[in-house]
């Protein structure tokens, strides 16, 4: 029998102990790992037979057995509830329990037949109980008073290397999923396409928040309904969802008051519209938040869990900044989408400006021949006999003579509607806005601007809407030029009275023959092209009674110059 130690000696084994344990314990950063290393040390230094690690499951608050020696599966699957068994008394009272003989202790609940006294301690991170640290032995009476207070000092530490633990895990975990949205983000936004966006967004809300089911659901354009537009993880009956009323529905809750909100389970809440099709589909946890689109909300991304969950706020900050995300790739796709229609009406009133022109021209050629034959016909004086046939053709020829100089008149009098309205025009502002609106434009052909606009311009007068007009052709022109993208340099000045206006691209470029042809309606280089535009450009300089000149050489790009009369 070794003779037993004195307190001093005592004292320096249990720190040497505990030094020993403290060393091997902090070796990884691992949870699971650390509480097993800390098992580990524990039964080895108790002498036990046998031993576990509870934790309380935070939601359920129930104590689970998460690492265990020398039990076998069936046993360390048990879940008990706080203040059940000895375990959860130590839970409960937050006291050490030592049991010299299990069997004379009604609280015990026996695991294993053979375990005859068990020691309980603890586990206490900054205040809050987090679990119980268990050794039991086949032996009766097998732990002392001693072997209490140095279990509890092991809990104690072994409680601060868990904590740091959960806390390294959480911070690797926020790191991952911010490195997986920041991906998300950068595909998700440099695509124009809706549907793709859409999509891709609902997935990716599953994946960033390991959930089961998402639904992206927009404002209608009356803003009073919820479409689904798109979702991931839902079956076939999830995706026929009728729309939902924004002032009659849960989730519309989310879109006027601008919030997340958490529903801990979807199956059982009164408001919640779908409480049959959730069952179906095994919907459990909604977390739902707002699209931002600055202030403006424009829908609502929502994801469901299989089984029961509180969602965090690290889940919420993730999701809501996806939604934020999501919100501007879907506000930009729609704008690509304006533009690309505005270029097309651009296009057809090219069209619909030249055969307005051109009809003008036509009339104009008409009504002269056609005054002269009305004064010939009269001069004729036909006269016929009252039962002659002929008498009424000539009638019908000076009623039709006349019905043609209606026509030639209505033309002649819309093409003198179109007539151009001088005003003042500050050329630099209006140069600005037409660039923000070209803006998408050149940016998606890969253009780089270059604005030199002249800190003093005087004003010209001109008839704002053609000098825009003027203006999209020329830079439509240049971007075209360009197919694999350059620069466009737009520049503006004054000189001798009058304004100058240029634009210059690193383009294609053309040949003299092109160049002398240029202004001629109808010829065009291009497969889309109608060869209109710069005709169009060139009337509107003649009506402002200014001059275009350009410079080109086959791939040295070109320049137009264009002057106007200052006011
Ligand atoms: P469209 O653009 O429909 O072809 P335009 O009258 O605007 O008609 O232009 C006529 C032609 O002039 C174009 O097809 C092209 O060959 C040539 N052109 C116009 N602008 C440029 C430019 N910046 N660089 C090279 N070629 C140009
Ligand atoms: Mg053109």
């Amino acid at each position: 029998m070794p003779r037993a130690l004195t307190p001093s000696e005592r004292k320096l084994r249990n720190y040497q102990l505990l030094a020993r344990v403290s060393a091997a314990i902090t070796s990884s950063l691992d949870p699971k790992q650390t509480l097993n290393l800390v098992l580990t040390e524990a039964v080895q230094i108790m002498n036990a037979s046998s031993g576990s690690i509870c934790l309380i499951d935070p939601h359920t608050q129930l104590l689970e057995i998460e690492v265990a020696i020398g039990l076998h599966k069936k046993a360390r699957e048990l879940k008990l509830a706080i203040g059940r068994g000895v375990t959860g008394w130590v839970a409960k009272t937050g006291q050490p329990l030592r049991v010299p003989d299990v069997r004379a202790d009604p609280r015990y609940i026996p695991l294993r037949g053979s375990i005859r006294s068990e020691l309980a301690v603890p586990l206490v991170v900054e205040d809050t109980l987090i679990g119980v640290l268990n050794v039991d032995s086949t032996r009766l009476d097998a732990f002392s008073e001693d072997d209490e207070e140095l279990l509890c000092a092991l809990a104690n530490q072994a409680a601060k290397v868990i904590h740091n633990s959960w806390l390294y895990e959480a911070v690797a975990h926020n790191a991952r999923k911010l490195e997986a949205l920041f991906a998300v983000a950068q595909s998700i936004i440099s695509s124009h396409d809706l549907p793709d966006i859409l999509n891709r967004v609902a997935v990716e809300a599953c994946r960033l928040t390991d959930t089961k089911v998402c639904s992206l659901m927009l404002l209608s354009p009356g803003g009073d309904q919820l479409e689904l537009r798109a979702s991931h993880g839902a079956g076939p009956e999830y995706l026929h969802k009728p729309p939902l009323r924004v002032d009659d529905s849960l989730l519309g809750v989310v879109i006027t008051r601008k919030k997340p909100l958490r529903v801990f389970n979807v199956q059982q809440h009164d408001a919640y519209r779908h409480t049959e099709l959730a069952r179906k589909e095994g919907l459990v946890s909604l977390l739902s938040v707002p699209m931002l689109f600055g202030r403006t909300v424009i829908g609502a991304l929502n994801v469901y869990t299989g089984t029961p969950y509180h969602y965090s706020t690290q889940d919420i900050k993730i999701l809501s900044t996806l939604a934020n995300l999501a919100a501007i790739a879907i506000e930009n796709a729609r704008l690509h989408e304006k533009v690309v229609a505005a270029e097309e009406q651009l296009r057809h009133n090219e069209r619909l400006s030249t055969l307005g022109l051109l009809a003008a021209e036509v009339a104009h050629e008409i009504r002269n021949p056609l005054t002269v034959m009305k004064m010939l016909f009269h001069s004729l004086d036909l006269q016929f006999p009252v039962d002659d046939p002929r008498g009424k053709d000539a009638e019908i020829m000076a009623e039709k003579m006349n019905h043609l100089n209606v026509i030639v008149d209505q033309l002649l009098g819309y093409a003198r509607s179109t007539e151009p309205h001088f005003a003042p025009v500050d050329l630099n502002d209006l140069i600005d806005n037409i660039l923000l609106l070209c803006r998408s434009k050149l940016k998606h052909a890969d253009v780089t601007l270059h604005k030199h606009l002249a800190a003093k311009l005087p004003a010209i007068r001109a008839d704002r809407g053609q000098i825009e007009q003027l203006c999209l052709n020329l830079i439509l022109n240049a971007v075209e030029a360009m197919p694999h993208g350059g620069d466009l340099t737009v520049r503006t000045g004054a000189r001798d009275g009058a304004v100058q206006l240029n634009f210059q691209d690193s383009g294609v470029g053309m040949t003299p023959e092109q160049r002398e042809k240029l202004f001629q309606p109808f010829l065009t280089t291009k497969a889309q092209g109608t060869g209109i535009g710069l005709a169009i450009v060139q009337k509107i300089i003649e009506s402002h009674r200014g001059q275009i000149e350009v410079e080109s050489k086959p791939g040295g790009g070109t320049t137009f110059q264009i002057t106007l009369p200052a006011t």
